[in-house]
């Protein structure tokens, strides 16, 4: 942490910001200017507030330099983390992996008509939500570990493997024996209780960013999953809330490279719920790959229309074929390739 004190500061002053940093376990390195003093504190301990010392009489700024998180830091694993699954995909790796699938599973025929579409289009990971975190308490809420069992059962039979959504911790045994990958949703990226308990589970786990999260809170949610020594993390950009209401959210493309810079996590990006519109999909999708999205999650519905949650998000399976062929040619342009 740099602390610059104020040109007025006193000897005093200055003095009890130098106690509290070696209180806070810092080493304080003084320079002392022509009008101002600077103080460095260098071996932090990485639970620390900068605003206990900006706080202080006679300071003037504090800048804090290393960051809050360890384990999800790009220092910690430098070459990246690849998550491999026994099949032998790879998320991470140099092959773009896409998911597809409804938003919610619906019925044991929408699920195989949707999987037989996304799979032969060339997607890898089935999606389908079986417990739903809906806006209002009155939507469709998702057919629970019946929906699991249709998931597993269209993922199999497709050869394709499946992701659904965890909400809460007593669900975590329920799902353990259909899903491939936990998806925490946005709503749910800082349940703390849920990230601890999942932090014990060795499965891998696609962590969404909340909807006014910023990176650095994604990453400590990744750091309480890591934390607790499940390491197959897979991180997740699907739109945030800005104040532009044409989108549902507004997606953020540059979390992807922002991501990979501070992160050694794979880095997925979403662009079904990044727009909330189907005709606004494909173009964010191409550029999440262009960007250097490690994966992408994508929802398909065979009857858009009738879907119980998020059609109007959802591609057609023409869409989707045609956007898959698309993602074929921009992946080899930066040095990728489609899974
Ligand atoms: C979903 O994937 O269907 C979903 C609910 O996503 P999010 O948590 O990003 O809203
Ligand atoms: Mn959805």
């Amino acid at each position: 942490m740099i602390v610059a004190m104020q040109e007025s500061s006193t000897e005093d002053q200055i003095q009890h910001v130098i106690d509290q940093l070696v209180r806070m376990g810092f080493e304080v390195h003084r320079s002392t200017g022509a009008r101002q003093t600077v103080l460095g504190g260098v071996g932090a301990p990485h639970d620390f507030d900068t605003r206990e010392v900006e706080m202080m009489p006679g300071v003037q700024e504090v800048h804090r330099i290393t960051a809050p998180y360890k384990l999800a830091g790009r220092n910690f694993r430098p070459e990246g983390t690849v998550v491999k699954f026994t099949n032998g995909l790879e998320i991470g790796g140099k092959k773009v992996v896409v998911m597809a699938g409804p938003c919610s599973v619906e019925s044991r025929e929408q699920m195989f008509a949707v999987s037989e579409l996304i799979a032969k289009a060339g997607a890898r990971v089935l999606r389908g939500g079986a417990f739903k975190p809906r806006s209002s308490p009155y939507s469709f809420q998702g057919l629970g570990v019946d929906g699991l069992k249709l998931l597993r059962e269209a993922g199999d039979h497709f050869k394709l493997l499946v992701i659904s959504e965890v909400m809460e911790i007593s669900q975590i045994p329920l799902m353990m024996p259909y899903v491939d990958i936990f998806q925490v949703g946005a709503r749910n990226m800082q349940n703390f209780n849920l990230l601890r308990e999942l932090g014990k589970v060795r499965k891998p786990l696609l962590l969404k960013r909340g909807i006014a999260a910023t990176l650095e809170e994604l990453l400590l949610s990744a750091e309480y999953l890591l934390s607790g020594g499940n390491y197959e993390i897979i991180l997740c950009e699907r739109g945030i809330r800005t104040f532009e209401t044409y989108t549902r959210n507004t997606m953020d493309i540059s979390a992807i490279p922002i991501i990979h810079k501070l992160s050694h996590l794979p880095m997925t990006a979403d662009p079904s719920h990044g727009t909330g519109r189907r005709d606004k999909v494909a173009p964010m999708a191409r550029a999440s790959v262009a960007a250097g999205a490690d994966a992408l999650l994508i929802e398909v519905h065979h009857q858009p229309e009738k879907a119980l949650s998020d059609g109007a998000q959802s591609l057609y399976p023409e869409q989707f074929a045609k956007l898959m062929d698309e993602l074929r040619m921009i992946a080899p342009a930066v040095g990728r390739e489609i899974a």
